[in-house]
């Protein structure tokens, strides 16, 4: 095994393979250990992260560099001060709390404290124009270089061999899968590389056709003299409405920050002779930092500043790190682009890719993380280079639900964008697409207004829900992933791959799920039988790489080709119980229920269009999904505009749509299901087909799980009072004891609530007692909420109207 960089986490990798048994580890260093980003980080170890699992793995990371020293004899620096993170508004306030809550779900500690607490804790801290603040005692700082150093010598401790000055030039395939490297020092055949060479990490990928979509940016902090009132016991302080941090530096301060408009770095490549460089000191581009830094601690000021650092880190177009088994190289692992957090998260993300290398396989939900998130067009450096200077800023701006980047926008835009931007649509972008999120109303501008509260288009979404539910809604999910499976064997194929049946008549779609080997959701996705050896396959936009790797993964020499045809169809959806009496304006084809049912797929001439009229729906209304060729939908939807008006038709986005299928409790893959999660846990057993003659992949782990209680099941809450909001991952609460987190959340406006789903775990068993006893409350900022549990859809349980 080829591990390609030395820097933290390089290093951190081939610790944790050769602790997990790992056998021939070598590990390769163009210049020195740690040469690259990692000595001038300026080391905090925080423990909260955005997501429930980031979290994790940051908490894992402060323990195990607790230890590192007693383990291998090199020390590290590593401490722990404590963190106080500061709030100037009450939204910050509001956000901290958020984190605080979820924190507490893994034993983080953490305290929300007064503005005058804070202060006493740091006392050259202004706080008069503080709102309020969280302490957590167990974060901690670290010394990069020293605790690089350390799991180096754990590695080569248990075997591994660290070989320096040595360049990887070139990277070896065969069959799809890596064969070996060329250095400057000659070649090395090996089974796996694990691609740890930070901001290197584009050009290298490259090497195999791999696409690492990651950008370097100028990044800066100083350093001053020492300081009176300025002790090692400090703890680290995060004003992140100012975009700074602060901690203790040899008697003085280190002040560093992220700044809202950055410096993207490195246009040209990275120079290969960069090592322990930094790139020209900006005090022009540095000022707004330091202007937010004398608000908070004036005494600043007057301090000689001893050190200003520019150093280049590498940033990713979504601000999370790029984890795991590269879509398109069998074997070429990637762990880089660390957003700046590289030091908390490197002994977390080497300790997953290691087992997920071993294993071969992620060994939890990485989906936050993992590089089968990307699409190639990512790669583009212009459009990395574009977001680059939004995504320093992200870190410390406000983690708004539904904020969407600003930098890089209109890469990807459905065939109608101009005529859904006509009607006041304010679009999203998902994976490059643009998609409508919501319709402005008359006198409004189609524009976010962020807040945790309603936001600006609440009462958008809320009018777009209730023309779904009593009239007639237009969706344009033309984003959808398409790919079309052909050939003799596609059915044997997607029969080993589906939970479901998927050998039916041409004509019908059917709702599956992919599993693994632990019976854990892969993909969850729609497949159109279109003829005896030709399937449609419909999924979503977010997981295109993902599905599309993870069936070609398993077609080896089947005869059967995987084309995605994304690009050929838009998707125009009419949704509502009016959706028949449209249509039917527009095509002779029959629509009633004994012609075509619910499930059933037809091509027809709609308007002046041949298309693919499939009848599903993601709202739990009646409706129809449109496949329609790309040339022809302009005029499709020009024909349905026209044919709905009298009917009450509106254009709803996808706001709507998540409301609407929350209350129908419709799952949505990488929120409420995922590789962890079996469809006996997810309630999703109505479509695992047992009987099938071919079995599917995941059968034999859903077969054990069957014969036991279960130990967690998806449940879904409705908050008794009218007025909060859920989002995700708030905690699960019942009788007291914490059970859970929210997956998915979103404001039910049939229902006049937040409706919110999560799994429930218990011992013995989630029984259908267990949910419908006991008191269950959500946790929403450090405070709980009453809700109600069921485990069956709050909305038409029985889908009669989906039927009608
Ligand atoms: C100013 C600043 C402050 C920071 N502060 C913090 C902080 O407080 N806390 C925190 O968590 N993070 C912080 N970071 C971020 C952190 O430093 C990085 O995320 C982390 O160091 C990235 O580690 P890495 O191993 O991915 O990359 P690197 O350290 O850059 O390691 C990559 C290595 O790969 C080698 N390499 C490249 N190409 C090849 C090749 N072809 N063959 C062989 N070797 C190759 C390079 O020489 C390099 O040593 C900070 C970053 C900066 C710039």
């Amino acid at each position: 095994m080829v591990v390609i960089g030395g820097g933290i986490v390089g290093c951190s990798v081939a610790y944790h393979l050769t602790k997990l048994g790992g056998k021939d580890v070598l590990l390769l260093e163009r210049r020195d250990i740690s040469c690259g980003t990692t000595w001038h980080a300026a080391g905090l170890v925080g423990q909260l992260r955005a997501t429930h699992n980031l979290t994790r793995l940051a908490k894992y990371g402060a323990d195990l560099y607790e230890g590192l020293e007693a383990e291998t004899g090199q020390a590290t620096g590593f401490r722990r001060p404590g963190s106080i993170s500061v709030a100037r508004t009450a939204e910050r306030m509001h956000e901290l709390k958020r984190a605080a809550s979820m924190a507490r779900c893994f034993g983080v500690d953490v305290e929300v404290i007064t503005p005058s607490e804070a202060g006493r804790r740091w006392p050259l801290m202004r706080t008069d124009d503080l709102v309020g603040a969280v302490w957590l005692p167990r974060d901690g700082r670290t010394n990069p270089i020293d605790t690089t150093r350390a799991l180096a010598r754990g590695a080569q401790l248990r075997g591994a061999t660290i070989v320096e000055d040595t360049a990887v030039t070139a990277i070896h395939r065969r069959n799809g899968a890596v064969a070996g490297v060329s250095t400057t020092r000659g070649d090395v055949a090996c089974e796996v590389i694990v691609n740890c060479a930070g901001m290197w990490a584009r050009q290298l990928g490259q090497l195999a056709g791999v696409t690492v979509p990651l950008h370097a940016s100028e990044h800066f902090y100083i350093v001053t003299d020492p300081m009176p009132g300025v002790t090692p016991d400090l703890p680290v302080l995060r004003d992140t409405d100012g975009h700074i941090y602060v901690r203790e530096e040899v008697g003085g301060l280190l002040m560093g920050g992220f700044e809202p408009v950055a410096k993207p770095w490195g246009m040209e490549g990275i120079p290969d002779d960069f090592a322990f460089s930094l790139l020209p000191e900006d005090w022009d581009h540095f000022q707004v930092l330091m202007e937010q830094a004398l608000v908070r601690i004036p005494a600043l000021g007057t301090a000689p500043v001893r050190r200003h650092v520019n150093g280049p880190e590498s940033f990713t177009p979504d601000g999370r790190y790029l984890l795991g088994e590269a879509p398109e190289c069998r074997n070429f692992y990637v762990g880089a682009g660390f957003n700046s957090i590289g030091i908390a998260s490197a002994a977390g993300a080497g300790k997953v890719l290691a087992e997920w290398i071993i294993a071969g396989e992620p060994p939890m939900d990485l989906w936050d993380v993992d590089i089968r998130r990307v699409a190639p067009f990512q790669a583009n450096p212009r459009y990395l280079r574009d977001r680059t200077v939004e995504m320093v800023g992200v870190l410390y701006a406000m983690h708004w639900p539904f904020r969407q980047p600003e930098t890089a926008r209109g890469v990807r835009r459905s065939v109608l964008h101009d005529r859904l931007a006509a009607r006041g649509a304010c679009f999203g972008a998902v994976m490059g697409w643009e998609r409508p999120n919501w319709y402005a109303l008359p006198g409004m501008e189609p524009a976010y207004r962020y807040s945790f509260g309603r936001q600006n288009w609440f009462p958008c979404a809320a009018e777009e829900h209730r023309a779904v539910r009593d009239a007639v809604g237009l969706f344009d999910q033309s984003s959808f992933t398409k790919f079309r499976l052909e050939g003799p064997d596609a059915v044997t194929i997607l029969q080993q791959l589906c939970a479901n049946d998927v050998d039916v008549p041409p004509g019908r779609i059917v709702y599956t799920a992919m599993l693994n080997r632990r019976g854990g959701i892969e993909a969850d996705l729609t497949v159109t039988r279109l003829a005896e050896d030709a399937y449609l396959i419909v999924t979503a936009a977010a997981a295109s790489t993902h599905n599309a790797e993870w069936i070609r993964r398993h077609l080896g020499d089947a005869r059967a080709v995987l084309t995605d045809v994304t690009s050929a169809y838009a998707v125009v959806s009419i949704m509502g119980p009016r959706s028949r009496t449209l249509l039917a304006r527009l095509t002779n084809a029959d629509l009633t229920n004994g012609r075509f049912p619910f499930g059933a797929s037809r091509e027809m001439w709609l308007a002046s269009a041949p298309v693919r009229a499939t009848r599903i729906t993601y709202v739990g209304e009646l409706g129809w999904e449109l496949y329609v060729p790309t040339e022809f939908a302009p005029g499709v939807y020009d024909a349905i505009a026209i044919a709905g008006e009298d009917l009450g038709l509106r254009h709803a986005g996808y706001h709507a749509m998540d409301s609407l299928r929350m209350e129908k409790a419709y799952r949505s893959w990488g929120h409420d299901l995922g590789g962890e999660d079996t469809p006996l846990e997810a309630g999703l057993e109505f479509a695992v087909r047992w009987d099938k003659k071919i079995p599917f992949i995941g059968r034999d782990a859903l077969l054990a799980q069957r014969e036991q209680p279960l130990p967690r099941r998806l449940v879904v809450f409705t908050l008794e009072d009218p007025e909060p909001l859920l989002y995700h991952d708030e905690s699960i609460w019942r009788d007291g004891e914490l059970v859970g987190r929210i997956t998915s959340g979103a404001y039910g406006h049939t229902l006049g609530r937040a409706v919110g789903m999560g799994y429930v775990a218990h011992p013995d068993g989630v029984s259908d007692a267990f949910v419908d006893s006991g008191r269950w409350e959500l946790e929403i900022a450090c405070e709980r909420h009453r809700a109600h549990a069921q485990l069956t859809p709050p909305y038409d349980p029985k889908s009669l109207r989906v039927r009608g």
